[in-house]
């Protein structure tokens, strides 16, 4: 097992120390301290995975979408994956307090990562891609598919990279029970592993995550995130980068900044204005709940964030966090846990650059106790939304619970 302390790059904080180590299969995990005794290198990660396991999964197969222009990942082999285990065989517990050796060897951490053991992309069997891009992805695909195929039926490898992120060892914590200190320490990993995986040739956006709750479909509880680095731009993220270079060239200004500069003058859909970040719900919002968190600063992804914003931004996220989870009461007037998905829309790696601003999606399906939104025949066939709650409605409660 390659087990090799780092020094923290330039761009991280020096309140975390990384270690990269190798799993059994050859899968990178890496650990982020954020306390003694490894912080100050008293002790140093010298565990092995001994695991007998298959070998790791290389890159499946994308195919392309003709009708709509759409890369769709075909990833049979996460039909298999582990679904809602029993506790003591959670595979993100630190290994020895359950009845099997999980994913993480260590006896404790404090946030880990490590790459997918059923990823939607990974690297190819050559792993040698050099000369790859996003179109070069397109047109490799259509080569390969011209003979003897038909053009239309275009496919390529899967690309790219799938990252779980451990935000605490504790099985039964989510994000917002944990302390400001490690939610920073999150904020830094999700930095670092953009800076890393961008710098992946094959790679063309990053995209951290947290699904939570059983509503929106999580098949493991212990408090954890993902990373995707997809090998093209998707589709969501192209549509917000068409409206933002169109703006740009139409006024010369940022989109991102001058949508927060509009809802701040409104007024009304504004959750929490810090001095760094602003929380607000989208004048045009799709979901019965929804917030979009955005630095008050112009940066294109997390790697750009400075440690004063780093610093807000894990103490605004909380606080966002336990408000959702104050939004609805039960019969008796006990909280709700808010299902939500929480995904980072950055600058895509190559394209658009100065055109894009980071924010923060926070959306829920949970449009009363008990009672979910489906994305039913207007918004699954034609992406046509309705949302039953006003935004406003939806801010005034989220500032009621703060
Ligand atoms: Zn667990």
């Amino acid at each position: 097992m390659n087990q090799h302390p780092e020094t923290p790059n330039p761009a991280a904080s020096p309140r975390v120390r990384r270690t990269s180590t190798t799993l059994a299969d050859g899968r990178e995990l890496i650990y982020f301290d954020d306390s003694e005794p490894y912080l100050g290198g008293a002790q140093t990660r010298e565990v092995v995975d001994e695991r007998p396991l298959d070998e790791r999964p290389t890159a499946g197969t994308m195919r392309l979408d003709a009708l709509t222009g759409d890369w769709v990942s075909i990833a049979d082999h996460r039909q298999n994956r582990t679904f809602l285990p029993p506790t003591d065989e959670c595979p993100l517990c630190p290994t020895g307090g359950g009845t099997m050796p999980s994913e993480i060897p260590a006896h404790e951490y404090d946030v880990v990562v490590f790459e997918n053991r059923f990823p939607s992309f990974a690297s190819g069997p050559t792993a040698d891609r050099s000369s790859a891009s996003g179109s070069a992805v397109a047109e490799s695909a259509v080569a390969e598919s011209a003979a003897p195929g038909n053009p239309l039926l275009a496919h390529a490898p899967a690309l790219g990279r799938c990252e779980v992120v451990c935000f605490t060892s504790d099985h039964g914590a989510s994000f917002s029970s944990l302390s400001p200190a490690r939610a920073r320490t999150v904020v830094d990993v999700w930095a670092d592993r953009t800076r890393e995986l961008s710098a992946i040739d094959a790679v063309e956006h990053v995209f951290p995550f947290e699904n939570r709750g059983q509503e929106i479909g999580v098949t493991l509880h212990h408090p954890h995130g993902q990373i995707y680095a997809y090998p093209f731009v998707p589709a969501r993220t192209a549509s917000l980068l068409r409206s933002a270079t169109e703006h740009h060239q139409r006024t010369g200004r940022l989109l991102g900044a001058d949508l927060l500069a509009a809802e701040l003058d409104a007024g009304t859909r504004v959750v929490i204005r810090g001095t760094h970040w602003t929380a607000y719900v989208p004048y045009a919002a799709r979901w019965p709940v929804e917030v979009n968190l955005v630095p008050n600063r112009d940066v294109p992804d997390l790697v750009a964030l400075d440690s004063i914003e780093r610093d807000e931004l894990a103490e605004v996220y909380l606080d966002l966090l336990r408000r959702l989870d104050r939004y609805y009461q039960g019969p008796d007037g006990s909280p709700i846990a808010m299902p939500y998905i929480a995904g980072w829309h950055q600058a895509p790696v190559r394209q658009g650059r100065d055109v894009s601003r980071l924010h923060l999606q926070v959306m829920s399906v949970l449009r009363a106790p008990g009672r979910l939104k489906y994305l039913a025949g207007s918004e699954s066939g034609v992406g046509a939304w309705i949302n039953d709650v006003s935004p406003e409605a939806v801010a005034a409660r989220l500032r009621e619970v703060g």
